[in-house]
This record gives structure tokens, C-alpha cells and sequence, in this order.
């Protein structure tokens, strides 16, 4: 009797133990390179854009929220076309409020999705003012239960506008970390957690920007421009059509 009740007690304390540990974390797939090649792709990003910036236009930590949340499904030149003379008379919470939805919408009607996205950027505005006395919360949770707010909206304002190393996994980003296999994933969450791992810590800060970029204008969707290409004798991509790395120099 004793015996049965010393076993039934086992698993019960296993479960405990596994409680306490907190979620466990997944499984990911091992990043292709080494850490020296990990530093010496980054090195040489770190070379060719020492100081990268995003491209969307903004004035402060509010405008870029919403030019963020603008850009889903949308180029960042056309965000920056419809933003530009939106904050010119719109660059607070309040002003935004004033100027009213129907305003808004006239404003960035050029943008996909745009009558959504109004009334986020009025709803957004309206939750910053009566819950952050107008500001922008320099914390994921705060910001993710805003309206249109997602994770990816809210690290790129975290890194940006706050300096936090945060990744902001976009469709560059996705396509590059399984391309190259730097850190795969089936899901956006699976890249951003193996890019967070992966990257050596003095080049997480800029990370996202350098990798955005070198999608965005060499390793691009239909057609990696290897020949352009910095990191190409380092790259374990399948689809890679050059070894030899183009020449390193600071872009304009
Ligand atoms: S060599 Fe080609 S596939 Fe590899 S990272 Fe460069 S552009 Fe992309």
C-alpha cells in the first residue's frame, strides 16, 4: 500500500518541478555558421553601414508608431508620401485626435488598407493620451495591447526609438535567416528567437536594420544579387551564384 502510494507521488512531483520551471522552451534549428562566421558577416554590415537607419520618415517616438503600424502591406516610400505632410500637422496623440478620422483617412488614402489603419491611428492615439498621459511606452506589453500594434511594430519601436536590441522580424529578415539558414524558423517568433541567440550581442542593436537592408537591396526575393554581394564567400545559401564577396567600402 505503501509502495503504491511512493509511486503515484512521483509523477505529481515531476509536474511540480516542470511548473516551476515555466514553459519549455522550443526546440530551434541550429544557425548554419560558426560564431567567428556570425561576427564576420556582421563586421563587414557593421563596415558598409556603420550608422543604418530605417527609412521611414518621423519626427518622434509617436510619428514612427504610426508610420510603423501604416506600413503593414505598404512600401516605406509610400508611407513616407502619405506621413510627410500628415505630420506636419499631426505629430502628437492630441493633434491626431483633433484632426479627427475622416482626416486621417484623406491623408493616407493612398496606403493599403487605409480606412482600418485611420481608425487604429485614431484609437491608438486616443489610448496613448488616456493611458500613457500622451507618450509612448517604452515596454512590449504596454505597446502590443495598443490598437494595430503588433509585436514587429513594437520592436521596431523599441529598437528605434528607444535603443532596446530588439528584433523586428519583417519579410526581408524571414526570407534571409532560412535562405542562408543564419538562424531558421517556420514561424516569425522560431527567427526572431534564433536571430536573438545567434547574433553576437555588440551587433544586436543594429542587426535588423543591417539584415532589412541587405534584402531589401542584394539578397532580394526573386533574385539574390550575389555579385553585390559582401558575405558571399561566407554564405551557405543553396542559391547563391557567386564565392567571391564584392568589395567592402561604406555605402553613401
Ligand atoms: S551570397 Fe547571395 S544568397 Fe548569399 S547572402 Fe549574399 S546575396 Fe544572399
Amino acid at each position: 500500500m505503501e509502495k503504491a502510494k511512493i509511486k503515484s507521488a512521483a509523477p505529481a512531483a515531476a509536474e511540480d518541478a516542470k511548473k516551476k520551471a515555466g514553459p519549455r522552451r522550443k526546440r530551434l534549428t541550429r544557425s548554419a555558421y560558426t560564431r567567428d562566421e556570425v561576427s564576420e558577416i556582421f563586421r563587414r554590415f557593421s563596415i558598409q553601414r556603420p550608422e543604418p537607419k530605417g527609412e521611414l520618415e518621423h519626427v518622434n517616438a509617436y510619428t514612427l508608431l504610426v508610420a510603423v503600424v501604416l506600413s503593414a502591406q505598404a512600401t516605406d516610400a509610400g508611407v513616407n508620401k502619405a506621413t510627410r505632410p500628415l505630420f506636419a500637422v499631426a505629430d502628437t496623440p492630441q493633434k491626431m485626435l483633433d484632426l479627427g478620422e475622416d482626416k486621417v483617412r484623406d491623408f493616407i488614402r493612398t496606403i493599403g488598407l487605409f480606412r482600418n489603419k485611420a481608425k487604429n491611428v485614431i484609437a491608438l492615439s486616443k489610448a496613448l493620451i488616456e493611458e500613457h498621459d500622451g507618450t509612448v511606452p517604452a515596454d512590449r506589453d504596454a505597446l502590443t495591447k495598443l490598437p494595430g500594434v503588433g509585436r514587429k511594430t513594437a520592436n521596431v519601436v523599441l529598437n528605434m526609438a528607444f535603443g532596446q536590441p530588439t528584433m523586428a522580424v519583417d519579410t526581408h529578415i524571414f526570407r534571409i535567416a532560412n535562405r542562408i539558414r543564419l538562424a531558421p524558423g517556420k514561424t516569425v517568433d522560431d527567427v526572431e528567437q534564433n536571430l536573438l541567440r545567434t547574433i553576437p550581442e555588440a551587433y544586436l542593436q543594429h542587426g535588423h536594420h543591417w539584415l532589412i537592408l541587405h534584402g531589401r537591396y542584394v539578397c532580394k526575393a526573386r533574385k539574390p544579387d550575389c555579385a553585390a554581394c559582401v558575405v558571399a564567400d561566407l554564405c551557405k545559401s543553396k542559391e547563391k551564384t557567386s564565392d567571391i564577396p564584392a568589395a567592402l567600402v561604406p555605402l553613401g
